[in-house]
């Protein structure tokens, strides 16, 4: 079966409309719209013993390939598809030489902290230091002598955005490749690859897929070889996506554009409201006017996102609110259709951030009954917080989902 490639004669059409339309597996008479869900391990090999598709592992499946095709067009590079983000995280950092030296952010993803800590540990599989990047100096002094720069931007969780041209303008001068996890900003907010990062990678469990049923994730890069490299690495690791997921993530794909659009509105609105109430100490989303993010990611997004973070008076404040909600699911993860929230420092690795910090992330349902449940759990005064059942709620019993 021929399975398109990097089609760049779609570059013309908008990122709405290639969402719809790439990663269909050509346009044959008889041939199904989607690619569909293929459980094979292996195919039939070619009579003359030439090269073909033969064992999903080593030469990847339809139903990867149509989900490489779009992400790597929006991202304009190739693409590979790996079993979840830190699969992806875990590839791009494994084409590092040992003793590698890698420049971290200050706020990352917990799970990209572990795996640097323990490589670090490990016999200094890599070298890591953090520097906070969105401070200039700091940040030139860190990338002088390094052999990745990681970035994450908006942050997790504290929604610090860094300027990816600044920090790979800086890197390039030192040698040093740029990696960025675009996880929260998604192919539709940003593009680093164009920015002068090196890969992109992406946790298609958030909002790519969009509906918390699945995990997988990609990385996009730069150059061909550095995808030869990738997939070669997908290959003897073995972390490949599998095919239900492939098949899920861009089915979620398709309505990132209207879901962001819906998600980031609300973010917005709750970010203004939240900022407003008296319970309610720091706000962190990238849209608000007086965020010390907000110049920086008004130049480089087409958009703010759809997670926040605010921040309450301690952690038993910050718990008792999460257990009062009854429409935003108390839940970790982010980027899917329901709004989930989580208290982020109770999480090993974390210690930098505040302990009544909630990360929101923010979902489609109604603007005004996700602040209507908001508001009400606000008003529950912490001692309450074990006997949570007796908030009231705006929402019938029984519509918890
Ligand atoms: C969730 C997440 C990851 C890890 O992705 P998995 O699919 O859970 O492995 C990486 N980076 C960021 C920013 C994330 O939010």
């Amino acid at each position: 079966m021929a399975v398109q490639g990097h089609r760049s004669s779609d570059a013309g059409l908008r990122l709405e409309t290639r969402l719809a339309v790439l990663g269909r597996g050509g346009s044959e008479p008889g041939r199904p719209l989607n690619v569909p869900i293929i459980p094979a391990s292996n195919f039939r090999a070619a009579p003359d013993g030439g090269a073909g598709r033969e064992y999903s592992r080593d030469d990847g499946t339809p139903g990867w390939e149509a989900l490489e095709e779009l992400v790597g067009d929006l991202e304009g590079g190739p693409a590979v598809a790996f079993s979840s983000g830190m699969a992806a995280i875990a590839a791009v950092l494994e084409l590092l030489p040992v003793g590698a030296r890698v420049v971290a952010p200050r706020d990352s993803y917990t799970g990209l902290r572990a795996l640097l800590a323990d490589g670090a540990a490990a016999g200094g599989r890599w070298q890591v230091r953090t520097a906070d990047m969105t401070d200039a100096e700091a940040l030139a002094a860190a990338v002088a002598d390094s052999d990745l720069v990681w970035l994450e931007t908006p942050s997790n969780p504290l929604l610090d955005v860094v300027d990816i041209a600044e920090v790979a303008t800086a890197a390039r001068a030192a040698g040093a490749l740029v990696a960025v996890d675009n996880t929260f900003a998604t192919p539709l907010l940003q593009n680093p690859l164009s920015l002068g990062a090196d890969f992109v990678v992406h946790s298609a469990t958030k909002s790519i897929g969009g509906h918390s049923d699945l995990l997988l994730g990609l990385v996009v890069c730069r150059r061909d070889e550095d995808r030869a490299r990738l997939s070669r690495r997908r290959e003897v690791a073995g972390a490949t996506p599998g095919a239900l997921e492939a098949f899920l993530a861009l089915r979620g794909a398709r309505t990132l554009a209207v879901r962001l659009r819906q998600e980031q509105e609300t973010a917005g609105e709750l970010a203004r409201r939240l900022a407003a109430h008296p319970a309610v100490g720091r706000v962190r989303y990238p849209g608000l006017p007086d965020d010390p993010n907000h110049t920086r990611a008004a130049e480089q997004m087409r958009g703010f996102g759809t997670v926040l973070s605010f921040e309450l008076a301690d952690a038993g404040t910050a718990d008792a609110v999460c257990a009062a909600l009854r429409v935003i699911s108390h839940a970790t993860s982010l980027g899917g259709v329901e709004s989930t929230i989580e208290r982020r420092a109770k999480l090993p690795g974390q210690e930098h951030v505040p302990a009544g910090l909630l990360r929101l992330s923010v979902g489609c349902e109604h603007v005004e009954d996700l602040w209507t449940d908001l508001h009400t759990a606000l008003e529950a005064p912490a001692a309450e917080a074990p006997a949570a059942s007796t908030v009231r709620s705006t929402v019938p019993a029984g519509s918890h989902p």
